[in-house]
């Protein structure tokens, strides 16, 4: 098991283009670790970096202490799979998992029990002897798993792994790396733009936009207590709820809202300074006019989506809001509404 500690990474393309932006992260052995973000956040370059197939522009990144950056590929012990599978085509199951140990020189017999384990590992045993063009999707990406982890590598690196599978499969694929992953004991890093998947796999979630690490913390804390404006809308949907502080008592501040009090962490701000809240979409509660509490509401569409319902509303004041409920009793559009809202369910992202 590997401890990985990046230092100020850099990574700049020609003269110009800053692929990412001094970077620190520290990696404990045996943890799996997202790097989430849009689009040319840096995620795939800083991967590559990890991996030695890209140089790095500066900055360090240690396995166990010792600096890798001078070591090429095949020297760091490195365990990759791509999003496009990258199979030998021409090669059956068990060709492609001999390849590494071959190029290894790892002796026959050692040679044989770990391509058999790996077969057990990934599932693959009775497709041993087909060709990559033989196989569904999600059992190519078994061998290209299966293909990265019989080398018994340090570290396993994985670049959307998924992205080329159906909706269905990229679910259970979630579960079957997750799982494989904590059997196997191994220092994960796993680069995606899914929100969804970078939450349910991760230990840690690294949040990048801009070549740059805007947050990083456990999937819940991410949802939950995000620094930014960014990040809240990036790993979620979420309404941004304008207020005043109220009060301020120690460490809680007191927020008038146009849903009611709010109560958040203080931070330096004092009385009567504004605060922009992130409030997700079910934290919210609607229930019938006739309830007689809450903050009347109009519902302007609901969407269906199997267990979910999907609602947008106005306030009184014109002001849209998102919720989302459990799909019982769905409110059509049209319909009034009161909404109400729990004190501690907001999150400042802007200073209370
Ligand atoms: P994606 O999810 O689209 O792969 P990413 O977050 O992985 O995006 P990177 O591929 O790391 O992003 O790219 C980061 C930035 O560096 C982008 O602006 C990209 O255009 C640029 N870039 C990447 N590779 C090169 C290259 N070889 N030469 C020049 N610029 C590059």
């Amino acid at each position: 098991m590997t401890k990985v500690t990046i230092r100020n990474l850099t990574k700049i393309y020609g003269q110009a283009i800053k692929a990412v932006d001094s970077i620190s992260l520290e990696i404990p052995s045996g943890e799996f670790v997202s790097l989430l973000g849009p689009s040319g956040c840096g995620k795939t370059t800083t991967l590559k970096m990890l991996a030695g197939f890209e140089s790095v522009t500066s900055g360090s990144i240690a396995f166990d202490g010792d600096d890798v950056v001078a070591v090429p590929p095949e020297g760091r012990d490195i365990g990759m799979v791509f999003q496009n599978y990258a199979l030998f085509p021409h090669m059956t199951v068990r060709g492609n998992l001999a390849f590494g140990l071959e190029m290894r020189k790892v002796p026959k017999a050692e040679m044989q029990r770990r391509i058999d384990a790996t077969l057990d590992l990934v599932q693959l045993g009775p497709y041993a002897d087909r060709y990559p063009r033989q196989l569904s999707g999600g059992q190519q990406q078994r061998v290209a798993i299966g293909r990265a982890l019989v080398i018994e590598p340090r570290i396993l690196l994985l670049d959307e792994p998924l992205a080329n599978l159906d909706a269905k499969l990229r679910e259970e694929m979630r579960v079957f790396i997750r799982d494989l992953q904590r059997r196997v004991g191994i220092t994960t890093v796993y680069v995606t733009h899914d929100q969804a998947e970078a939450m349910t796999m991760s230990d840690r979630v690294v949040v990048m936009f801009g070549g740059k690490i805007a947050q990083q913390a456990p999937p819940s804390d991410i949802y939950d207590y995000p620094v930014s404006r960014e990040v809240a809308g990036f790993v979620g949907q979420v309404n941004f709820i304008d207020g005043f502080v109220a009060s301020v008592d120690g460490d809680l501040a007191c927020i008038e809202t146009p849903f009611g009090p709010a109560e958040v962490p203080a931070k330096t701000r004092g009385r009567g300074s504004a605060v922009t809240l992130a409030l997700r979409p079910e934290a919210i509660d609607i229930v019938p006019d006739t309830a007689g509490h809450g903050i009347p509401a109009t519902v302007v569409s609901s969407y269906f989506s199997g267990a979910i319902l999907d609602y947008t509303l106005a306030m009184a004041d014109g002001t849209k809001v998102d919720v989302k409920t459990i799909a019982r009793t769905r409110f059509e559009p049209g319909a009034q509404v009161r909404l109400s809202v729990d004190a501690h369910r907001f999150w400042p992202i802007e200073a209370a």
